[in-house]
């Protein structure tokens, strides 16, 4: 995978995150302050001038760029974690022109290390690490197994999907979520929410059947 498919993640997931900015925003309406959605698309918009106007050459440039993009760009908790996680993914990923699966797979764990040093939830706070660290685990499995890119790629979306979907059980634990204690059982986490779409953005782009 080269820049261009790196590239096209990224836009993907801004298309993505657009799409269901309002949906993500009633998911922290529900258990936060109702900015998420707008948080992120407001991120990802500014993300797309940016690799527009930089010309990012390779994948490594690309994800840190995104980083710093939503770091300066993004209010709220999520802006420095998601920007922390691309920026740790960016730097694992080096001076790389193409990036195979396992150099991937190290990106993930980078950036699922990086959000966990910053934010220190844990699997099971209710945040975005229980789609982040779900989906990390499931695609070094699914390797280790020696899963074809497409059938990885799709691993690692479902289970950052199945991540998301099992905060809804959880009480939040970390985050402005916290604040409601056991009144925040019952609703997805949004930051959770949000990692299965980039997740899944990936996916799409470079999970087709034949790659
Ligand atoms: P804010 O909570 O500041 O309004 P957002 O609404 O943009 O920020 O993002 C909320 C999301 O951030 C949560 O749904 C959760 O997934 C994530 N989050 C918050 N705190 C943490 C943390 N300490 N570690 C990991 N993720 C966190
Ligand atoms: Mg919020």
């Amino acid at each position: 995978m080269d820049a261009d498919v790196f590239r096209a993640w990224i836009m993907a997931a801004a298309r993505v995150i657009d799409e269901q900015r309002d949906h993500l925003t009633q998911l922290d309406a529900a258990i936060g302050d109702a900015d998420h959605g707008i948080n992120l698309a407001r991120g990802f918009t500014a993300v797309l001038s940016a690799l527009d106007t930089a010309e990012p050459m390779t994948p490594g440039e690309v994800l840190t760029l995104t980083g710093s993009t939503l770091i300066s760009k993004v209010g709220g908790a999520s802006g420095p974690l998601y920007g922390m996680a691309f920026r740790k993914a960016g730097k694992a990923l080096g001076a790389a022109r193409d990036v195979d699966l396992p150099a991937l797979a190290g990106a993930l764990e980078a950036a699922l290390a990086g959000v966990q040093q910053l934010g220190a939830a844990r699997e099971g706070d209710k945040t975005m690490v229980d789609a982040l660290a779900s989906a990390t685990s499931a695609f070094s499995k699914a390797l280790a197994e020696g899963a074809s890119q497409a059938a990885a790629l799709s691993v690692l979306a479902e289970a950052a999907r199945a991540g998301a979907l099992a905060t809804i059980s959880m009480q939040a634990l970390k985050g402005r979520a916290s604040y409601l204690g056991p009144r925040s059982v019952g609703h997805e986490d949004p930051g959770a929410a949000s990692t299965a779409l980039i997740l899944g953005a990936l996916r799409d782009v470079a999970g087709g059947a034949g790659q």
